[in-house]
Formats: C-alpha cells, sequence, structure tokens
C-alpha cells in the first residue's frame, strides 16, 4: 500500500501549483496566442497579442503573477476511490493558499459579498471554490484555476424553454457581445448544457480547463461565429476574439434547458498536481 497523503504534502502541493499557475500560462494557451499573434491582419490586434505575450514572458522570468488580478481560487479535486489521506484535505488546501498568499505573494481577492471586509489571504466562508469528484485509483489530483472577476463577471446563465434550442447559439453570441473587451479578450469561452441551474454552470467551468485547440466540430463553428463578431484583442478588433470555445452537456429536466456561459480572459491559468498512488 502506498504511503498515506498527510497535510504538510498537500499544503506544499498547493503553494507549489499556485506558484505555478499564477505565474506561468498552461503551453497550450501561449501556443494559441502566438498563433493568433501571427495570423491577426490588424497591427493594432497584433500589437495587444504581442503586449500579451511579453508580459507572459516576463511573468514567467521574474516569477511574477501573470496578472495583478490573482484571481478567486478554484479547486477541481479528483479523489482516488482508494486514495489514502492522513488529514482534513480541506483544512490543507485552505493552508496553502493563505501560505500562497502571503510568499507568491498573491493579492487578497476574497471579501464579505455584502459589508465588503477582506479576510487578507483569500480564504473565507465558501472560499476557495473547492470541487470533488470520485475517480477510480489511489491518487489525488488537485487543479487549481486563479479566476480573474473581469471575465467572470461577463458570464451569464439562463433557463431556456426545452423548446429554445435553437436559441443557445445566440445566447452565447450576444454573452460575447455584452462582454466588449471588458473580459481582457482574447477570450476562451466555456458553454454548459443542461444539467441544472448550478450543473451548467459547474459544466461552463470546467469545460476552461480542457485543452485550448481540442475541439470538436460544433464548437469549432461557434469559435468562428464569436471571431467574426470583430471584437478583437483586447475589444480593439481583429478577427481574435476568442482562442477556443469548449461546450459540456449534461441531460436535464424534460421541463428545463438551462446554457451557461463562462467566459475566461486570455489569462486562462490552471496547473495540477497528482500525489500519492502509482503517478
Ligand atoms: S480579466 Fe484576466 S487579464 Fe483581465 S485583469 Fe482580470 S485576470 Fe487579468
Amino acid at each position: 500500500m502506498s504511503d498515506a497523503i498527510d497535510h504538510d504534502t498537500i499544503v506544499t502541493a498547493i503553494v507549489d501549483i499556485l506558484k505555478e499557475a499564477e505565474t506561468i500560462l498552461p503551453q497550450d494557451v501561449v501556443d494559441s496566442i502566438k498563433k493568433a499573434a501571427s495570423e491577426e491582419t490588424s497591427p493594432v490586434a497584433k500589437e495587444q497579442l504581442e503586449a500579451i505575450l511579453k508580459n507572459i514572458e516576463i511573468a514567467g522570468s521574474r516569477k511574477v503573477p501573470i496578472c495583478q488580478d490573482t484571481g478567486i481560487l478554484i479547486f477541481f479535486v479528483e479523489l482516488g476511490r482508494k486514495a489514502v489521506i492522513d488529514c482534513n484535505i480541506e483544512e490543507a488546501i485552505l493552508e496553502g493558499v493563505r501560505v500562497a498568499t502571503d510568499i507568491i505573494p498573491l493579492r487578497p481577492n476574497a471579501v464579505d459579498p455584502i459589508s465588503r471586509s477582506n479576510s487578507g489571504n483569500n480564504t473565507g466562508s465558501g472560499i476557495p471554490d473547492i470541487k470533488y469528484e470520485l475517480v477510480e485509483g489511489s491518487s489525488i489530483k488537485i487543479t487549481v484555476a486563479p479566476k480573474g472577476a473581469g471575465s467572470e463577471n461577463m458570464s451569464a446563465i439562463k433557463m431556456f424553454n426545452p423548446t429554445e434550442k435553437d436559441r443557445i447559439r445566440n445566447f452565447v453570441l450576444e454573452t460575447v457581445m455584452n462582454a466588449g473587451g471588458k473580459p481582457c479578450p482574447p477570450i476562451v469561452v466555456g458553454v454548459g448544457i443542461g444539467g441544472s441551474f448550478d450543473k451548467a454552470a459547474r459544466l461552463a467551468k470546467s469545460a476552461l480547463l480542457e485543452k485550448i485547440d481540442e475541439m470538436d466540430e460544433e464548437e469549432m463553428k461557434l469559435l468562428e461565429d464569436i471571431n467574426s463578431l470583430g471584437i478583437g484583442p483586447m475589444g480593439l478588433g481583429g478577427r481574435t476574439t476568442a482562442l477556443a470555445t469548449h461546450i459540456k452537456k449534461a441531460h436535464c429536466h424534460t421541463a428545463s434547458l438551462p446554457v451557461a456561459v463562462n467566459i475566461q480572459c486570455w489569462a486562462n491559468r490552471h496547473a495540477s498536481v497528482t500525489l500519492g498512488g502509482d503517478q
């Protein structure tokens, strides 16, 4: 049997993946921005994309956050059914967040929703948001996705009448159009279709973790439609409004059709670690 995963191991791992997520963009995201920069015909759009790439390079080499908005922290925990865990995972994640906030450092973003008083360490009631999923195996995989408010604020959800499936595409396009330059395009668009009110939002959020260039025909078509809006990098016009769209679906009630659109900025940050088991 493999060694139990303890508190300190999780705390250290959380600090490490937060440091990685906040300072280094996943290579597939960087590659897609580079590709967009090489294909842009508008000089202003090209300039914006090149400035973003320079920003990414400086953050990586100086090991500083890619953006001043270090986000609200979302964790996805895949718990192996046979993993041996010798601590309270949630307490260990929270401690990792507090340590990372102090040493990276991260801007403290977590506030009480009404009083707006800041906890000072990126933790608070229900935050960070930790989503658990039971999977096969004896390891645990933890992914962190720091989510900036500029893009999160432009996301939307709608409970359609089940007969309105033909309106989904327009709802996505309207959401992107209303967002304009506010979510720091080029964006990644996560679409959740089905489930329930909250499940659709969770599907849309987890869609943002998909590999940028792994899109099926439906997703490619939606991306083409979004890019024909002409919003462009930072909203200054151009052919690159979005880098990718990812759609996730779930069965829903026969009387429902929930659709969520989660918008992510170019800083599509996430990093993962696997602990325990046979890695
Ligand atoms: S939307 Fe993204 S790139 Fe823009 S300020 Fe927020 S985190 Fe930074």
